[in-house]
């Protein structure tokens, strides 16, 4: 036996409802793995401070070995020069070396107090590593953290996505097939919404308003209608009454 059209009618209106729920799990499953994407880049630019700072470090720590190699460099240098002090025969080839072993420490001591300005700013760049580390870890787990809740959040909306899945086809099993295929086809063309609700003389569907015979009868419930417009099945939606100011 075929259902009263009023059933039928409720029966859509379930429809709708339970599809409207599936389509936002849906949605917000869809989203979850594209949160937790952009969270994780986040992460990984967030920690990349300390890829910086390491990297600075690791700059300045061969720019002072390189100096050390140079300061070594002319060290030798100075000391080939003094070698040649007890062969000197004239003053003036005296006060030669004397000018260039001078020259030699004045580069020397240049560059030593270079490296002394450079030895300063790794000190102050090696204090910066432990609160940058520490921050990279509170990244971390606010991270996990996060991740654990959007699996939380998943597997839930996944469960009560089976659920709608299920309740759906107790309605769809009970439906007249004309009448469910109607719906399906409307669904489909119309953004997944087959049904709509009347208010006054309006179709919520497609805001086009409908015959004053077919409203009557819309909100008798005694006989199916679909929208002239967008074709939607249509239930009567009471509006709430708004309270008259005093
Ligand atoms: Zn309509």
């Amino acid at each position: 036996m075929t259902a009263s059209p009023k059933i039928q009618l409720q029966q859509l209106v379930d429809l709708q409802s339970v599809d409207d729920q599936i389509s936002e799990h849906r949605k917000i499953l869809e989203d979850i793995p594209r949160q937790l994407e952009s969270a994780r880049a986040e992460l990984e630019e967030k920690k990349s401070i300390l890829k910086v700072v390491k990297d600075e470090i690791e700059a300045l720590q061969k720019q002072r070995k390189d100096m050390e190699m140079e300061v070594q460099g002319e060290n030798d240098h100075m000391a080939k020069a003094k070698t040649k002090l007890p062969a000197v025969k004239t003053n003036k080839e005296y006060t030669a070396i004397l000018s260039e072993v001078d020259a030699i420490k004045e580069k020397v001591s240049k560059i030593e107090d270079k490296e002394l300005e450079i030895m300063e700013v790794l000190e102050e760049k090696a204090k910066e590593i432990p609160g940058v580390e520490k921050k990279c870890k509170e990244e971390d787990a606010y991270f996990s953290e996060y991740q654990q809740k959007k699996e939380v959040e998943e597997k839930r909306f996944k469960q009560e996505l089976e659920e709608l899945i299920t309740k759906r086809k107790v309605i769809t099993d009970q439906l007249d097939t004309v009448i469910f295929k109607r719906y399906e086809k409307i669904s489909n063309s119309r953004d997944g919404r087959a049904v709509a609700g009347l208010r006054d003389n309006i179709c919520q569907g497609c805001f086009q308003q409908v015959l004053p015979q077919m409203v009557i009868e819309v909100k008798v419930g005694e006989k199916m209608h679909q929208c002239g417009g967008c074709l939607r099945f249509l239930y009567w939606d009471e509006v709430p009454e708004t309270p008259v100011p005093k």
